[in-house]
């Protein structure tokens, strides 16, 4: 069989290789620490820094395709590998490491985030304050996840004192609204699009804690809305594989948050909740394979984020009967880590 090479090492990666293992393809991962979750399930794994491109090309040397699994991997680095080895390509992964670029992109496509202010200096904070208004959310531009690099502004006296980092924020309207969702898609190297139904997506301190179907009565009116952008994003990037795109449902229509090219954690209950999950899509589409089908095999099911301590009791989450169990294999329960899910079908 082919190898695909993965770019990064956490859970996505871990479950993509899964899947690919299960259509008969080897994976070669690729990441900067040495203990990831993914090389565990895989064939190979290569152990260097981003930029180390004579690695980075041995690695590629080995691989049919390549793919990633996390969206800060640095862009510079990849010109080195052959063209048309990466899906997706690097345009979607410049686009979605930048806050700001990310927003204009969206907009340029005729799609609606909130209304933002990119912040390059300390000293430009306070007129962006003015000019959104509060609450706000001040961003980091880059490297962001899981909540990590923001802060909530109330009172605008609350950003003084803040440093902007080298690489900028973004501040941004605090959004009032109804649910969150996401637009799940997979396009293909023909260009076919599908789509996986948008479950209702609950946060906690900024961590995605539950997805779940049936989503609100909202979501059903806007779905279709935030469907034809996610597809006009994808076909503008030429993209190939799962594409994400976060909606905040809003009573005057949905509010776009931002992006992830690659799989998603609002798509995890696609496992055993859907007749082909997104590891297992991006997979055919990145090969070159006809789609699988994107329907839900119930019209209720809940995904379970287990964070932290929640893993440690397998067997108690093993002893209900309704259980789906994945564990990431982390050694480490630390707060806020996403270690493993739990879904429930019906
Ligand atoms: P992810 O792990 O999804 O990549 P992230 O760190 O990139 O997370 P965001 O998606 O920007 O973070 O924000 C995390 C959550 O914080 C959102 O899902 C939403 O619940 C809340 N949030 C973010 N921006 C806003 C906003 N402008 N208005 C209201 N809530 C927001
Ligand atoms: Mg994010
Ligand atoms: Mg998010």
């Amino acid at each position: 069989g082919a190898t695909i090479g993965i770019l990064g090492g956490g859970q996505l990666g871990r479950m993509l290789a899964m899947a690919a293992a299960q259509l008969g393809y080897r994976c070669h991962i690729y990441a900067p620490e040495a203990d990831s979750v993914a090389a565990e399930v895989a064939h190979s794994f290569t152990c260097a820094p981003w930029h180390d491109s004579e690695a980075l090309i041995a690695f590629a040397r080995g691989c049919d395709v390549i793919t990633y699994e996390f969206e800060n991997v640095p862009v510079a680095p990849l010109a080195a590998l052959p063209a048309d080895m990466l899906a997706p390509g690097t345009r979607a992964l410049e686009v979605a490491q930048d806050r700001v670029r990310e927003k204009r992109f969206i907009q340029e496509q005729g799609g609606r985030p909130a209304d933002f202010a990119a912040i390059d200096h300390d000293s430009e904070l306070a007129g962006a304050i003015d000019r959104i208004g509060v609450p706000g959310i001040l961003k980091t531009r880059r490297d962001g996840y899981d909540g990590k690099g923001q802060w909530v502004v109330r009172r605008s006296e609350d950003a003084a004192g803040a440093r902007i980092p080298e690489s900028g924020c973004v501040y941004e309207a605090f959004v009032s609204f109804e649910c969150e969702f996401s637009v799940i898609l997979v396009r293909g190297r023909d260009g076919e699009v599908r789509f996986w139904d948008s479950a209702h997506n609950t946060h906690g301190e900024g961590i995605l804690a539950r997805s779940a179907l049936p989503a609100p009565a909202i979501v059903g009116e806007q779905v279709e809305q935030a469907r034809a952008m996610a597809k006009r994003v994808a076909d503008a990037l030429g993209y190939v594989g799962v594409l994400t795109l976060e909606f905040f449902a809003t009573k005057q229509g949905p509010v776009f948050n931002e992006m992830a090219p690659r799989v998603h954690n609002s798509g995890h209950w696609t496992i055993e909740g859907a007749t082909t999950c997104q590891f297992e899509n991006h997979i055919r589409a990145i090969c070159g394979l006809p789609l699988g089908a994107t329907d839900s095999v119930s019209d209720t099911v809940t995904m379970t984020n287990l964070i932290g301590g929640d893993a440690l009791d397998l067997g108690g989450h093993l002893s209900d009967d309704r259980n789906h169990v994945h564990l990431y294999g982390k050694a480490e329960a630390r707060e806020g880590r996403k270690m493993g899910h739990i879904t429930r079908i019906g």
